[in-house]
């Protein structure tokens, strides 16, 4: 309904005139004496000590308490970076490019000098540097380069409470550096989450705490179940701001469009609050945080506001543990997130909303307590948390496709998967089902080894679908086509799509048009800004975002760069389209689907139902093409194919034979899949006995 209580409305002038700015202290305080005042300084030197006389420890303390902008520093001040550098992994990409940047700061040197950051595709180091924060995939794919991580001092493991799918391999993999490595340090630092665990993990190792400093925080629940949280959320803020003295506050939503449904609503209400009274109403200054925002934007919620204005932060789960802003008075909290899930009967991950864990909804009012007594309003019943949350989140690992992690231990020459040392194993089903998708893919053999095309895919910081189809692409002769189209499809959307130029930018768009590939108009696309000097004007008359062409040209020149150390030569059909479409489908058939009804397709493997999208080029083409492969399944409302590109029939049968048959086969045909048949057996088999070895081992 929208309302908004003006009975209260008396309450705020008072509340806000008498109500000083809440937080000076990142204005009035230099860096040096801001870094004096946080939780961890206080123990500095006894931390120091104990990492002097333990090669591993675990650090636990509240977030906010320096963890991960101090620790490293401490590690440099304390020499630690003269013969090495000190790594620190982050498991999100934000969190280690938003604090280097601030350890930049701090120690007074440009970014990328003395600190910087590596994400994927994306690496802000220099020789200079000395303290690096990276990824956890990061640090994982280095450890293929240099398995005892020779030119790592000491590695901080951050956040490892996240259990983030790298995080927990990087555990079975540093376990292992340890033993080897005398003069290397390993620290594991969690919330208060988990901490026994990883002790225990690496044979009881000490545990420090870091003394918190945080103040009660009141927890509200909602009576009833709230049946739209953006919706809830949205009167719960304007509540607060209208009623409740200054003091900031943070919303927790799942996602990108629930968090700009929400600013937009925040905004429209705050519009209708002035026009309709006459009265001074204080400014409500509404931030957006997510991953995908860009990173100026980001670093916008670390500002101060101005004297008298509220900041209002909508934010995924980003906010909840990784970073941190002061001031914060009030959280909201939908009780939602979104967890990437394998669904083993679709083959794929996907991207679903679920309530959080018990351990999750305490750390989101956590944030509420930092810089003086806070309130965190549930819209979710007290019944809901106590009865039907988990009590911690499951780990990425025991819920993701592995096919990533699978690659990479194999290269590492760990053989059996099922004997690595995981702190807490994937299920099996999930390894086999991984192992089998890459031996469909043809990067694992009949006995489970890496193939020469197994190896030539490690080499891509690619999901195995996408390293494939650019070797598909030097094995057709279209290597330059598919490299284009692998960066694109490495990189947020690049169309344009602003709700007030609706008709206008779906007609900018449909001009790019391929008729039968979604895959192919991203190709032509990045072709037309190429023929335009890449030009970001360009970009603007034709509804493309240049940030995403320029973050796609940047991967492309990064695959470009590991061709060249595999020595593989640029090839291009020209204008032959069909060739790269058929280096599309030989990385998708698992994802192919045959057609069913208008738009309607059902996956040729599971029979399960997907939908073109309304803004698929495959509509241009006047009819439905028979068959498609696509990149993958995105469920809202219906299930949807992203990016769809139209098949030959006999393609699928060529290429995943294993899968695909064509009806009027030949003899020569018919032997053809004799073999396959028996190779197929022959890997069900090999799978069946990892399986009974596995077992047996748990028996024992
Ligand atoms: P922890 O890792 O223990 O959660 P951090 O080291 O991330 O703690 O944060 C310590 C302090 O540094 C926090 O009070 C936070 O507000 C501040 N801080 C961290 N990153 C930034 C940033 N990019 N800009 C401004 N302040 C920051
Ligand atoms: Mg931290």
């Amino acid at each position: 309904d929208g309302e908004i209580d003006f009975k209260e409305e008396a309450k705020f002038s008072q509340h806000m005139k008498k109500g000083e700015a809440v937080s000076d202290f990142a204005l009035s305080k230099t860096l040096a004496e801001q870094r004096q005042y946080l939780p961890i300084y206080s123990v500095r030197e006894e931390l120091l000590q104990v990492i002097r006389e333990n090669q591993v420890i675990v650090v636990v303390g509240e977030t906010g308490s320096g963890k991960t902008t101090q620790l490293t520093q401490y590690l440099h001040e304390d020499e630690y970076t003269i013969n090495g550098v000190v790594g620190c992994t982050q498991p999100r990409r934000v969190a280690a490019m938003s604090v280097a940047k601030r350890v930049s700061e701090e120690m007074e040197t440009e970014l990328g000098d003395k600190v910087g950051y590596a994400i994927r595709f994306e690496d802000v180091t220099g020789p200079n540097t000395i303290i690096k924060y990276m990824t956890d995939g990061v640090l994982l794919r280095e450890t293929l380069k240099d398995a005892d991580l020779d030119k790592y001092r000491v590695i901080v493991m951050d956040e490892a409470h996240e259990r983030s799918l790298s995080t927990d391999v990087l555990f079975g993999i540093l376990k292992k550096v340890v033993a080897r490595r005398r003069d290397f340090k390993l620290i594991v630092t969690s919330a208060t989450l988990n901490a026994q665990k990883f002790s225990n993990f690496f044979g009881s190792v000490p545990i420090f705490h870091i003394p918190g400093r945080t103040f009660p925080v009141n927890i509200l629940y909602s009576k009833t179940p709230c049946e739209d949280y953006v919706e809830g959320a949205v009167k719960q803020a304007m509540t607060i701001h209208i009623t409740s003295p200054p003091g900031d506050i943070l919303i927790f939503m799942t996602g990108q469009d629930e968090i700009e449904a929400a600013c937009q609503s925040l905004a429209e209400r705050m519009e209708q609050l002035v026009t309709s009274t006459t009265r001074e109403v204080p400014k409500l200054l509404i931030l957006p945080i997510y991953s995908q925002l860009p990173a100026d934007l980001q670093a916008k919620i670390f500002q101060k506001a101005e004297d008298g204005t509220r900041k209002c932060i909508v934010a995924t789960n980003i906010a909840e543990t990784s970073l941190t802003v002061d001031g914060i008075y009030f959280v909201i909290d939908t009780g939602y997130g979104k967890m990437k899930v394998y669904n083993p009967k679709m083959g794929m991950d996907a991207l679903q909303v679920f309530p959080v864990s018990r351990a999750a909804a305490d750390q989101r009012a956590g944030r509420a307590g930092r810089t003086g007594p806070g309130t965190c309003y549930r819209l979710y019943t007290e019944n809901a948390y106590l009865n039907e949350m988990l009590p911690s989140p499951v780990p990425e690992i025991q819920r993701t496709n592995l096919g990533n992690v699978v690659l990479l231990l194999k290269s590492l020459k760990i053989n059996n998967l099922l004997d690595f040392d995981f702190m807490d194993p994937p299920p099996q089903e999930n390894i086999l089902n991984s192992m089998y998708q890459l031996w469909v893919l043809g990067a694992l053999n009949n006995v489970g080894g890496l193939t020469e095309l197994g190896w030539k895919m490690v080499e891509f910081p690619l999901d195995p679908p996408l390293a494939k189809m650019l070797l598909m692409g030097e094995q057709l002769g279209c290597l330059d086509e598919v490299l284009t189209i692998v960066s694109m499809l490495s990189v947020p959307s690049v169309f344009f799509r602003p709700k007030d130029r609706v008709e206008e930018s779906e007609a900018a768009r449909e001009k790019f048009f391929v008729q039968e590939s979604d895959h192919l108009t991203l190709l032509y696309v990045y072709r037309q800004w190429k023929e335009h000097q890449y030009r970001g004007d360009w970009c603007n008359d034709h509804f493309l975002l240049v940030k995403s062409l320029r973050k796609a040209r940047e991967v492309r020149s990064q695959l470009l760069d590991i061709l060249k150390t595999l020595k593989i030569p640029l090839t291009t059909t020209g204008h032959n389209f069909d060739i790269v479409r058929k280096a599309i489908c030989s990385a998708y058939f698992h994802n192919a689907a045959r057609l069913k009804g208008v738009g309607e397709y059902v996956n040729c493997r599971n029979g399960m139902p997907c939908h073109l999208r309304p803004d698929s080029a495959i509509y241009g083409l006047g009819y439905t093409p028979e068959h498609v492969v696509y990149h993958e399944l995105i469920l809202t409302s219906k299930e949807y194919m992203q990016c769809v590109t139209a098949v030959e029939p006999h393609w699928l049968a060529e290429l995943g034979p294993m899968f695909f048959s064509v009806k009027d086969s030949n003899t020569s045909m018919l032997e053809h899949k004799k073999k396959q048949k028996e190779e197929k057996t022959a890997m069900e088999m090999e799978m069946e006995n990892l399986r009974k070895v596995q077992a047996e081992a748990e028996i024992e």
